[in-house]
């Protein structure tokens, strides 16, 4: 035997394939042909001939290919070993027809053939339940995995996530850590994620993200691009700018959602200045991976609103045009909010009506009701908002806060209050504290002071400093002392290191003629020992935008500013301007009070304008915080002196000085 070189297991198979030959000749079977069978109808395959009942996987998963996915489970009792291939494919079949009719089905099959432990197919098996809304279903197979790879406790977390179930992701991500799985990026992003999607509804404390991105810094996550990008964003709601920068620049790689991020981190938080500076290093970059998208030209346009950069801003509108983004709704609300807060109401009508009427959210309709009231056009908002409620979009929050504020303005008393109730009876909007302080306004502005106090008493929300600032600021008008008194009470507490509050309780003595009190709240003001006001203003003069800070030193034009402005005070002072200096609350000299009041950041800005700005061209200025008396009645006799248009949006309203008038009429 050995001379034949082969033993008889050798050669078994060829003697099986020849028998098998033979008895096809002897019996005169037809030869394999099996595809024929199953596209004709589900009828020919509910008994396919016993030959056939090998090798059914491919069929199956051509069958699911196809979206047959009827067909395919008919096929598959016929098949006695299906792959993970074959049951991959039903499962992905099953998610594109989104039938959960189907699904239990394939899940048995799974269980009946033994796949039920496999990790792969139970990752596939929690996307296709989480696809199909069926979260418990996807919990089981979760807990019914004896050996859990990452893959599926990542397809559980962001299973979780899509159906915020945010708390009981990052449960999930602690079960995780406990019992020691190899987290990826993956893992990383998705809980940052849950932490966002917390934060939303406040139960998020920025504690978890810290823990979160030391983890990652731990296993060396942390640069990772998508967990990094994650985290800024992370930051960015939160409000934890300077970690979010810290998270930028560490990372070696950055995309254009890192850089969007990033910018939108500015924005967000109020620094639009740094993130168009950080827009221009992006574009500087010159990269092709980082050509804007809507994303990033929305944020680039809201920081643009916030400074009232309107030479950038019309850039960015022509660069929009260029690459055809104005067919994003999100961009042309953006624009329209962009004109109108950088004091081109035209221009952000113009665009508002450009948009198709049917394609016009509350979003669009409130940029531009908020646009006509922050430009004291109150009748004009009021006329918006009713259009908005005849066009049958319904006004949100946003929309009944500007309305409010223009009845406020108009002291439509009646129609505020109308309008206020039907916030709940009509539209199903519950008021926040910031209806609340328009509603007190309102009543405050038409020397309704009693029926203010009652509404404060009675409101089932704490009241905000704001709301008593509208308060104090109604007292302040009417000199009403006693609730000045209260309002103060409530104010210095909430918020001891606001210079302004003292100013204005300073203000309110002083007009009722009670030096004793005003001796008081200096007093007060002292112990405080309140740092210098952060005050910042931004003016655009040919297209760059420039920032001041109150007593700036720093610029290299100031001796330039200061001539300027002493010339103004000079010549205005000969017409009867007064500088305000009660708005000093520190015990200086006269002169040294009048110094310090010209060193207010919008003072400066102004003076830069009327230097190196055009002749004749409006003053376009921004402040972060309050105008303060000095400042509103200097401009006003500025813009009579200089024959120029001057606005200056501060952080309540935009003030339109022409003439030696202001729009907001002094009362802001
Ligand atoms: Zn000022
Ligand atoms: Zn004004």
């Amino acid at each position: 035997m050995a001379s034949l070189g082969l033993t008889l297991t050798d050669l078994i198979p060829f003697l099986r394939r020849s028998v098998s030959l033979a008895a096809r000749r002897f019996f005169l079977l037809p030869p394999h042909k099996p595809s024929k069978i199953f596209s004709s109808s589900a009828d020919a395959i509910t008994s396919p001939p016993s030959f056939l009942a090998s090798n059914q996987n491919h069929q199956i998963q051509i069958l699911c290919k196809q979206g047959n996915l009827s067909l395919a489970l008919q096929l598959l009792p016929h098949e006695p070993k299906p792959t993970q291939r074959t049951f991959e494919s039903l499962i992905l079949a099953c998610c594109q027809l989104n039938s959960p009719s189907y699904a239990s089905a394939i899940h048995r099959s799974i269980s009946e053939s033994g796949f039920d432990s496999d990790p792969f197919l139970s990752t596939r098996l929690i996307e296709m339940y989480s696809r199909l809304g069926l979260l418990s279903e996807a919990r089981q197979v979760l807990h019914n995995t004896p050996s859990k790879t990452v893959f599926v406790w990542n397809a559980m977390l962001k299973a979780l996530l899509a159906d915020d179930e945010a708390e009981e992701a990052l449960s999930l991500f602690c079960e995780m850590n406990c019992v020691g799985v190899e987290l990826d990026s993956y893992s990383y992003s998705c809980a940052l994620k849950s932490c966002i999607a917390c934060s939303a509804n406040s139960s998020c404390s920025p504690h978890r993200v810290k823990q979160i991105h030391c983890a990652a810094i731990r296993r060396g996550y942390d640069s990772h691009v998508y967990v990094a990008t994650t985290l800024v964003d992370c930051y960015s709601k939160l409000g934890f700018t300077s970690y979010a920068e810290q998270v930028f620049d560490d990372m070696s790689l950055r995309t254009l959602v890192t850089w969007s991020a990033m910018i939108g981190c500015y924005v967000r938080n109020e620094r639009p200045y740094d993130a168009l500076n950080l827009f221009r290093e992006m574009m500087l970059s010159q990269d092709p991976d980082l050509t804007p998208n809507a994303v990033t030209i929305v944020s680039v346009l809201l920081a643009c609103a916030g400074l009232a950069a309107l030479g950038q801003g019309k850039i960015l509108h022509g660069y929009i045009l260029r690459r055809e983004l104005d067919s994003v709704l999100s961009v042309n609300n953006a624009l329209v909010s962009m004109y109108i807060k950088s004091g081109s109401i035209v221009l952000g009508r113009q665009v508002f009506d450009h948009l198709d009427p049917c394609r016009r959210d509350a979003v669009s309709w409130n940029s531009l009701i908020s646009g006509y009231a922050m430009h004291g056009f109150y009748q004009e908002a009021i006329q918006v908002f009713d259009e908005m409620v005849q066009s049958g979009v319904s006004p949100t929050a946003v929309s009944f806060v500007s309305v409010l504020g223009a009845c406020s303005h108009c002291g439509l008393v009646e129609e505020g209050k109308s309008i206020f109730q039907s916030m709940t009876q009509k539209y199903n909007v519950v008021p926040c504290v910031e209806h609340y302080s328009c509603m007190v306004d309102l009543l405050g502005r038409a020397g309704q002071l009693d029926e203010a106090v009652k509404l404060i008493e009675e409101m089932p929300l704490e009241p905000s400093p704001q709301l008593w600032g509208s308060l104090l600021g109604a007292c302040r008008k009417f000199g009403h002392v006693e609730y000045a008194g209260l309002a103060c009470s409530h104010l210095l507490e909430l918020e001891p290191k606001n210079s302004g509050n003292y100013v204005l309780l300073a203000d309110v003595y002083t007009k009722a003629q009670l030096p004793e009190e005003v001796d008081r709240v200096k007093k007060l003001l002292e112990e405080q020992s309140l740092p210098k006001l952060a005050g910042c203003s931004w003016i655009e003069v040919y297209q760059k935008v420039y920032s001041f800070v109150s007593v700036d030193e720093m610029n290299p034009q100031i001796e330039e500013i200061d001539a300027l402005l002493l010339e103004l005070v000079a010549a205005m002072k000969n017409h009867g301007y007064v500088p305000d200096t009660k708005v000093v609350l520190y015990d200086l000299e006269q002169e040294e009070k009048e110094r310090m009041l010209l060193r207010h950041s919008e003072k400066l800005a102004l003076a830069f304008g009327l230097i190196n700005g055009k002749r004749g061209e409006v003053i376009r200025i921004t402040k972060n915080l309050r105008l303060c008396e000095d400042c509103h009645s200097f401009t006003k006799l500025v813009s009579k002196f200089t024959k120029r248009d001057i606005f200056v949006r501060d952080v309540n309203r935009f003030h339109h000085f022409k003439d030696g008038v202001c729009s907001c009429m002094d009362y802001w």
